[in-house]
């Protein structure tokens, strides 16, 4: 048997359930697994504290964090900075860390050889999916068309990745993120398999992105023309 890697780390598109999945497998073992609290330069949502979700900073200090070599991985998301803080790795001490973190720092984390276990979260079917992303409740529409976009980019990097997990019932997924964690060879889903469903997740996104955006236009020509007030949707 493998020993087991230095950290977890999730990808995967906005909505898949990644923070969801992080969480439950840190309840599950608060002895060898803890939460990644990233650095973001993003507004804290209605609920999120400080060093809880988050370290919510300034640009300017999220750019000194950069400056000083502070952080393992860093990534521009939906127009925010994110960054994983090495402080925090250091104070996992025996515990893994477990990152919640997009494919561009995912691909940063694995240059540095730290020994990751990568896992790609994969939504069950484009339905369920957008059911979550505006089930959160927390976004306009024009933040989910910006975070639709951002996920285009992160399916897209799907086939660079060899573990996924689909996020269909949430206790098997995170039994099989356990699962891979431990080495167990195969993946429920194959990466052909994967590849194929982040295909129709990807189509299925564009049609989102399309619609929200015809939505949009007509509630601003109505806005316009003194009648209902619509969600505005912004080509953002
Ligand atoms: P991400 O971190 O990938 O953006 P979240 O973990 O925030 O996604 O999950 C998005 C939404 O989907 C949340 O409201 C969460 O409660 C819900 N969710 C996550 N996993 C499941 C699941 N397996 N079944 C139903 N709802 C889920
Ligand atoms: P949210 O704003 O919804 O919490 O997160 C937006 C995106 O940023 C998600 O894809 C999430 O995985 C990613 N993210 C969160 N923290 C980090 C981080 O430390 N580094 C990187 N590269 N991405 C992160």
């Amino acid at each position: 048997m493998r020993s087991e890697p230095a950290a977890l780390v999730l990808v995967g598109p906005s909505g898949a359930g990644k923070t969801t999945i992080a969480r439950r497998v840190v309840a599950s073992r608060p002895d060898r697994f803890v939460f990644s609290v990233s650095a973001t330069t993003r507004r804290p949502r209605p609920g999120e504290e400080h060093g809880r979700e988050y370290l919510f900073v300034s640009r300017a200090d999220f750019g000194a964090m950069v400056a000083g070599g502070e952080l393992l991985e860093h990534a521009e998301v939906h127009g925010d900075h994110y960054g994983t803080p090495l402080a925090g790795i250091r104070r996992a001490g025996r515990r893994a860390p477990v990152l919640d973190i997009d494919v561009q720092g995912a691909a940063q984390v694995l240059r540095h050889g730290v020994g990751a276990c990568v896992i790609f979260i994969v939504p069950p079917d484009v339905a369920a999916w957008f059911d979550r992303l505006g089930g959160r409740g927390t976004e306009s529409p024009s933040q989910i068309v910006r975070r639709l976009r951002t996920s285009l980019g992160e399916l897209g990097g799907a086939p660079g990745f060899e573990c996924f997990v689909v996020n269909d019932a949430l206790d098997q997924a995170v039994a099989d993120v356990l699962a891979h964690w431990r080495g167990a060879p195969p993946s429920r889903i194959g990466a052909p398999e994967a590849a194929a469903l982040c295909r129709d997740l990807e189509a299925g996104a564009r049609a989102e992105i399309a619609r929200l955006r015809a939505l949009g236009g007509s509630a601003a020509a109505e806005r316009a023309s003194g009648h209902a007030h619509g969600a505005r949707v912004e080509d953002s």
